[in-house]
């Protein structure tokens, strides 16, 4: 993978340009890729978002936000222009897998791919050109990085700027994980510059629920949360039943694995929850213990090493199971 300077010469022509993230995408990589996009639109560059699923109804609101494709609504025309592209970007994420049915047609496509991302270990061969920095607080600040060494830093603009300060704001959970450097508060002031609303941003984000979806929360607190002492550990996991019961939807259930952190002492928290498709994890940990690496030991999973997911095809029950007999290995990690 060549440095992504080196992408900036190619942009001096009008191109066909897509854009993907990872399946289910959240703030940061719709920002992301909506920011990208509309500074990509104002060089000239036809430009489509691909998302390969669905996502939350929370991130309607973002500019360009009607514009997205979803891959699993109209695969036939996302195929089309996929094929048809000149250039493909992709951003937050390190594994062409995390594109879920979108996989196949982007390991096929010729065109020239350029990876943007802040996860560990990136497949950096199926990259021509790009940068992959887990240091970095989001890949909305690598976008702004992107843009801000670029000749062409004069186009950052209000609506490129709400969608990168989406991303920042949510992947450092509003500016307190270790990941926001100077740096991020020094982007997030050039952002502010353009004449952004923070506020609305985060009324828009956090303050876009359903009711249902609130008793739902209540519910998992009450019922689904089972404290490991011995092992600093909170473990919650969520049954079908209570998905169809709360009418939950995509990104209702994003920040919910952040209130197993919040017991005193709690270094492990891992959220399950039974999927249509897949039992899907969600693992959060403080300090030391490293969850990108539990993850893709026992979960198929992966991500940062204090944030990280990870999937089975196995039963909720069996991975509760296999959960709290692997954690037994990590005792004195957790202590
Ligand atoms: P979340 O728990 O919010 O779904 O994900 C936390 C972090 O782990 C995100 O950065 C996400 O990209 C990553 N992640 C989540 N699920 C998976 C997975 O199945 N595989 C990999 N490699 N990373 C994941
Ligand atoms: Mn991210």
């Amino acid at each position: 993978m060549q440095e992504v300077r080196l992408v900036y010469p190619l942009l001096a022509e009008q191109k066909n340009v897509i854009i993907t993230t990872h399946q289910k995408p959240d703030g940061d990589a719709m920002g992301a890729a909506l920011g990208l996009y509309h500074f990509l639109t104002q060089l000239g560059h036809k430009v489509t978002v691909i998302s390969p699923t669905n996502w939350a109804n929370f991130l309607n609101w973002m500019p360009g936000c009607e514009f997205v494709m979803d891959f699993e609504n109209d695969r036939e025309a996302a195929g089309k222009l996929v094929n048809a592209a000149d250039m493909l970007f992709c951003l937050d994420f390190n594994v062409l897998h995390r594109t879920k049915n979108m996989e196949g047609i982007l390991a096929e496509v010729s065109c020239v791919k350029v990876l943007i991302d802040h996860h560990q270990q990136p497949q950096v061969e199926a990259f021509e050109y790009g940068i992959s920095d887990v240091s970095k607080s989001s890949t909305c600040e690598m976008v702004y990085d992107f843009i801000e060494a670029s000749p062409f830093r004069q186009y950052i603009n209000k609506d490129i700027a709400t969608c990168l300060f989406t991303g920042i704001m949510t992947d450092t959970g509003s500016f307190r994980f270790s990941s926001t450097t100077p740096a991020v508060h020094r982007a997030v002031a050039a952002l502010k510059e353009t004449g952004i609303n923070h506020t609305e941003i985060f009324e828009n984000i956090y303050d876009n629920f359903s009711e249902s979806r609130l008793r739902f929360i209540g519910n998992a607190l009450l019922n689904r949360l089972e404290v490991l002492y011995e092992y600093n550990t909170a473990l919650m996991a969520i049954p079908k039943k209570d998905i169809l019961k709360y009418e939950i939807k995509t990104g209702d259930t994003e920040g919910l694995v952040n209130y197993l952190l919040t017991i005193e002492g709690i270094k492990l928290g891992a959220l399950l929850i039974d999927r249509t498709e897949e039992r899907k994890w969600s693992f959060r940990s403080k300090g030391d213990f490293d969850v990108n690496v539990f993850a893709r030991t026992h979960f198929e999973g992966g991500g940062h090493k204090n944030a990280a997911g990870g999937r089975s095809s196995e039963s909720i029950e069996e991975n509760v199971q296999k959960f709290k007999t692997v954690i037994q290995a990590y005792e004195q990690q957790l202590q």
